[in-house]
């Protein structure tokens, strides 16, 4: 057994290696891993199984984040939200089972060549509220992001305040986000929504996005179900941009919150940086827009110590200013305490 443990963990360190964030595995096999590393370690064996060691701390402390402003609950927030935000129901029919043969997904990872040429948006003459209708109308008629929807699943597009000045830009969807159609509603959106709220902000305040418009594909498990993520290839980043652009032009905010590698790789090119560090809590630009590049909440959640989260709190207050969004002196020492 202990070599079965050994040899995953150095495959693991191999995928972190690579590049790889997230694997994908089954309810079941997590279980028996559990079970074996609880079983080695109480034989008093030494495990170090990267999986082991970084997975994620209990939720409820991974979330805690101080609010500034008397807010709602959560769940109310999110339940608001489809009230204030732009329509999110998918009334038209989505997904079929059947891809277009020239998109035909080769193992679910979205090479270059499976990709027509992005879209070309054009918008109507109009107020905010018809053009982002007619941008989502056009997002979820579009045959790719139709053909990389699973079925029962849901196209994304951005919610929030069409007039916000702050434009919040994440990576791609997760398995919340596809179940009801909104980005940022999962463990890392909560987590958003909870920064937003102690910057003084709802999040009906504000707009959130992502690069992509789908949920990335993996294999999916026997019964189905898609387990893991993967981060988008640059050719899906591509392909969804056009989406982005045109909620950009729509919203016209003030600045850009880049959430995360993939998001700002996404806004200002793959090659453009190495590592988040390089580029992180700086302003750079984005279709004219500043953009801050800052870490993606779900680190947080791997990392929730206040010292992670000072930095991208840092990093916000840096927007605060910048949006001129009056910050209290307590706002200013949020995570400076041990
Ligand atoms: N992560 C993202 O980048 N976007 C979402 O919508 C959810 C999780």
């Amino acid at each position: 057994m202990r070599t079965a443990l050994l040899a995953i963990t150095e495959e693991l360190k191999r995928l972190k290696a690579s590049g790889v964030r997230e694997v994908c595995i089954s309810e079941e096999s997590l279980s028996d891993l559990r079970r074996a590393v609880r079983a080695q370690a109480s034989q008093g064996t030494l495990v170090t199984a990267g999986a082991v060691e970084e997975a994620p701390a209990p939720l409820a402390a991974n979330r805690e984040w101080p609010i500034a402003a008397q807010t709602a609950p959560l769940a109310e927030k999110i339940e608001t939200l489809s009230a204030v935000a732009p329509k999110l129901e998918q009334s038209k029919p989505r997904t079929t089972t059947t891809r277009p043969a020239a998109i035909a997904i080769k193992g679910g990872e979205g090479n270059a060549s499976d990709f027509p040429a992005p879209p070309k948006v054009v918008l109507p003459e109009g107020d905010k509220k018809k053009r982002w209708q007619a941008l989502y109308d056009q997002v979820l008629q579009d045959p790719v992001c139709r053909a990389h929807v699973r079925p029962g699943k849901k196209i994304v597009l951005g919610v929030g305040d069409l007039d916000s000045k702050i434009f919040f830009c994440g990576e791609a969807p997760g398995a919340d986000e596809e179940e009801k159609g909104e980005p940022f509603v999962g463990p890392a959106g909560q987590l958003l929504t909870k920064m937003i709220q102690g910057m003084g902000l709802s999040r009906e305040e504000v707009y959130i996005g992502n690069i992509m418009n789908w949920r990335p594909e993996m294999p999916v498990s026997e019964s189905g179900i898609q387990v893991g993520n993967r981060p988008p290839t640059s050719a899906e980043l591509a392909y969804c941009l056009p989406y982005l652009k045109a909620q950009l032009e729509i919203v016209n905010p003030d600045l850009i919150v880049a959430l995360g590698s993939t998001a700002a790789q996404g806004l200002l090119g793959a090659g453009s940086f190495k590592t988040l560090g390089e580029i992180r809590s700086q302003w750079k630009l984005f279709a004219g827009k500043p953009v801050m590049v800052t870490y993606h909440p779900s680190y947080i959640l791997r990392n929730p110590t206040n010292r992670s989260k000072r930095s991208i709190w840092e990093d916000l207050l840096k927007v605060m200013e910048r949006a001129m969004i009056p910050i209290s002196e307590k706002q200013r020492t949020f995570f400076l305490d041990k």
